[in-house]
């Protein structure tokens, strides 16, 4: 009985291989090892801005109850006007609230809704790696077929090696497309590299798009956390591309409130139409209360765009002085770091430290899985392997990485620097 109860409510195929999760696994090793310094899974560990927060406790007390009702299914009307009025503003072409914006659970669901809405059986997409790991489950699902483009890092001789660095190779590019691509999957500044992508590369891949006759999903989560003299262009902007362009953000990410998971798609309405049946037949529509705190919050940011208060001017100058810290922690460590230009995350090669530890009760297929679980039941700080972002055949490219998050507090960063610089002492002691 339990073996034919088994065999009929298995997995079914098309989710067959998504099984393994970086995030379950790692968010289970911090619970069962709590270590003394989690940079593993990326999200603030202090305060929001007080008048986000603010927003939602204005929004739970108001008088209008129907706040607390169901809203309109494709994006609350006041968030979904207000992210019009900022694209627009920023893109300089004017967005329909109604028909070119989509609200959704987080970007994960705007990924969900682009992928499931345009991807049919044996459809080729292409994705760059490091990727978002949910983008080849999400594409699978949907029938498809993933092609993937590497990064990879080149040498440079300014001896710090930067995101910047780390490109692909345009013949190799110009190789993936064919009469099967449907889709470009695009992650623009790049977890977890933190790579912000330049003019000649993003033309690259729109004119191969517009070649190719190629919908490019452009994952631009990060969108304002670029560090200068980095500018982030949106591939939308580029000429002839919004026509072919459907762009993901993340209220996580623009106001530092990952738990309340909402995300946004935006793009030109024939489009849309895709994302919005895949969304109509999944959660229909979002929270509402959550809705209203982020209009709220980008309606006081669209006042305030050009200034330094602005919290999406704010933001990266906060977080480039822990960015700072973290560099020169690594680097003291005997860590290679790669300097983002973007996000919140740093990539750092661990391998000059690889002599110096113990991985034998570790069992992992890959080496950074064995040094990122050593490390954080040995020396109590947690990163996330680099190898989770790569597909098989091109998990070699990062086994020598682990991912470091350093949107944190600086207290919380100073004691990463110390376990390393206490464990790098211990290691002279015994010399
Ligand atoms: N894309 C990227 C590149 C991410 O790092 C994340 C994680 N935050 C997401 C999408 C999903 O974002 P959200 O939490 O809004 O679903
Ligand atoms: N995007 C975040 C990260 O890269 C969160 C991941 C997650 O919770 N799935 O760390």
């Amino acid at each position: 009985m339990a073996s034919s109860l088994n065999q009929k409510f298995g997995l079914p195929k098309r989710y067959q291989g998504s099984e393994k999760s970086v995030w379950v696994e790692y968010i289970q090793l911090a619970l069962d090892y709590k270590p003394i310094c989690n940079l593993g899974q990326g999200f603030p560990d202090y305060p929001p801005p007080k008048y986000v927060t603010d927003a939602l406790a204005e929004v739970a007390s108001s008088k209008n109850c129907l706040l607390h009702q169901y809203t309109r299914g494709f994006g609350h009307p006041r968030l979904v006007n207000a992210i019009a009025k900022l694209y627009s503003k920023i893109i300089e072409r004017n967005l329909n609230p109604n028909t070119e914006v989509l609200t959704t659970a987080g970007a994960y669901e705007a990924l969900y809704s682009t992928i499931v809405g345009h991807v049919d059986d044996g459809d080729e997409v292409i994705i760059v790696e490091p990727f978002y790991d949910c983008y080849e489950a999400m594409v699978k699902t949907s029938g498809g077929v993933c092609r993937f483009i590497p990064l990879r890092p080149k040498k440079n001789d300014r001896g710090l090696s930067t995101s910047a660095d780390w490109v692909f190779d345009p013949e190799e590019l110009k190789n993936m497309f064919n009469e099967k691509t449907k889709l470009f999957i695009l992650n623009n500044p790049n977890n977890p590299l933190g790579k912000v992508y330049k003019k000649e590369e993003l033309e690259m891949i729109a004119d191969l798009c517009k070649k190719w006759n190629v919908l490019c999903v452009s994952d631009e989560v990060y969108e304002w956390i670029v560090y200068k003299p980095n500018k982030h262009i949106r591939i939308a902007t580029l000429p002839g591309m919004w026509e072919r362009t459907i762009t993901i953000g993340s209220a996580g990410k623009t106001f530092s409130v990952t738990g309340w998971k909402l995300g946004w798609a935006y793009g030109p309405a024939n489009l849309m139409v895709n994302l919005h049946m895949v969304h109509q037949n999944c959660v229909y529509t979002g929270t509402t209360p959550i809705q209203e705190a982020v209009a709220i919050s980008f309606e006081k940011e669209l006042t305030r765009l050009n200034s330094e208060e602005c919290f999406f001017n704010y933001l990266p100058k906060e977080l480039e002085a822990k960015r700072d810290i973290m560099i020169k922690a690594l680097i003291e460590a005997d860590m290679k770091p790669v300097i983002p230009e973007g996000g919140y995350f740093m990539v750092t090669d661990w391998s000059p430290l690889a002599s110096k530890v113990d991985l034998k009760n570790e069992k992992d297929k890959y080496p950074d899985y064995r040094f990122t679980k050593w490390m954080t039941k040995t020396l109590g700080l947690q990163g996330i392997p680099v190898t989770a972002f790569y597909s098989e055949q091109h998990k070699y490219l990062a086994e020598n990485f682990v991912r470091y998050c350093f949107i944190k507090k600086d207290d919380n960063i100073r004691k990463a620097a110390d376990i390393l610089r206490k464990w790098k002492a211990s290691l002279k002691s015994h010399l």
